[in-house]
């Protein structure tokens, strides 16, 4: 790896929900692994849902001796719970913390005792000083719910106020919105590394339902490319391979400070991508 190609990267997993997933994700860890990420991230449902799977993934991570971060979201929660959940995840040797307001599923209101993600880094701070490296999410493409942009990059600030060490974005395809979001928090004095969400595109459908769902924009020119692919799903992944490979290089010749894969528990396009980059040999 020269010094142009040098880059860190991380991986996200979701918790598994059954023991056959457990194993297919033990065998996706080992071959990510090749890539000697930073650190190894496992999501967190709100509202707790998944917390048993979450901290078991987390506890597995670690006895493969890698870092680990857990998500941790807030939405629902009580203080008292957070506290208790903090204190599992130091017993467990966790230093890694993404914290999350989450999404309640709907039908549920809201309720607990934290309203955004920044009253969580702050309560964590207070609780346990410097104990774990906190990174928060970031939303170059603005957050769905936010009140306007300049609300939403103020909301960001407030979470590195409170306490966040670093932070990782929701997933985007156009490179622009990332270096002005870096640009904006820089002039409101946020300086921490803003690391690059970075999803890989496999599937159209399932592509466009978290887009849909999450506020990231696919541009309609790899829309109607994607649509246009029909179901030749071979053709789909070696466009999404291109066209996310093309995104990392802009990310990191533009000096994006790290790669974040979102791997959707799998291992075989974010391997791919990082060869081409050159990244992990
Ligand atoms: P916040 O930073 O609290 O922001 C939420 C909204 O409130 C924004 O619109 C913001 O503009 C607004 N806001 C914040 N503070 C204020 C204020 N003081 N006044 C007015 N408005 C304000 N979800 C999960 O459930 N589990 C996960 O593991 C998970 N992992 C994620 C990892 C990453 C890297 C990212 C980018 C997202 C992840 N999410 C996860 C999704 C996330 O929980 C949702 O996007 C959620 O809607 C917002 O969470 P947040 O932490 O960004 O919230």
């Amino acid at each position: 790896m020269t010094e142009a190609t040098r880059i860190p990267v991380s991986v996200e997993f979701f918790p598994p929900k059954t023991p056959e997933g457990v194993e297919k994700l033990r065998l996706v860890r080992q071959q990510l692994y090749a890539l000697k990420p930073e650190f190894c991230s496992v999501t967190f449902g709100a509202g707790g849902s998944t917390q048993e799977g979450t901290f078991n993934a987390v506890r597995d991570i670690l006895a493969e001796g890698q870092n680990a971060a857990s998500h941790f979201s807030c939405i629902g929660a009580t203080r008292a719970g957070v506290r208790a959940q903090l204190a599992t995840l130091q017993a467990m040797g966790v230093k890694r913390l993404v914290a999350l307001r989450g999404d309640l599923p709907s039908g549920y209101g809201m309720g607990g005792e934290f309203q955004y993600a920044s009253d969580l880094v702050a309560f964590i701070r207070a609780e346990t000083g410097d104990d774990f490296y906190i990174e928060v999410a970031a939303y170059p493409e603005i957050h769905p719910q936010a009140k306007s942009p300049e609300s939403d990059l103020k909301a960001f600030a407030a979470k590195v106020h409170a306490g966040a060490n670093s932070a990782i974005t929701q997933y985007f395809y156009n490179s622009d919105a990332y270096f002005r979001f870096v640009e904006d928090a820089d002039a409101l004095g946020v300086q921490i590394p803003v690391v690059p969400g970075i999803m890989p595109i496999t599937s159209s459908t399932q592509l466009m339902r978290f887009s849909d769902a999450c506020g990231a924009e696919i541009p309609r020119w790899i829309r109607l490319r994607l649509q246009g692919f029909g179901d030749d799903t071979a053709s789909i992944k070696a466009f999404g391979l291109d066209v996310v490979t093309d995104l990392c290089e802009q990310l990191r010749a533009g000096g994006a400070p790290g790669l974040h894969f979102y791997t959707m528990n799998q291992s075989a396009a974010t391997l791919e991508i990082c060869q081409r980059l050159d990244i992990g040999r």
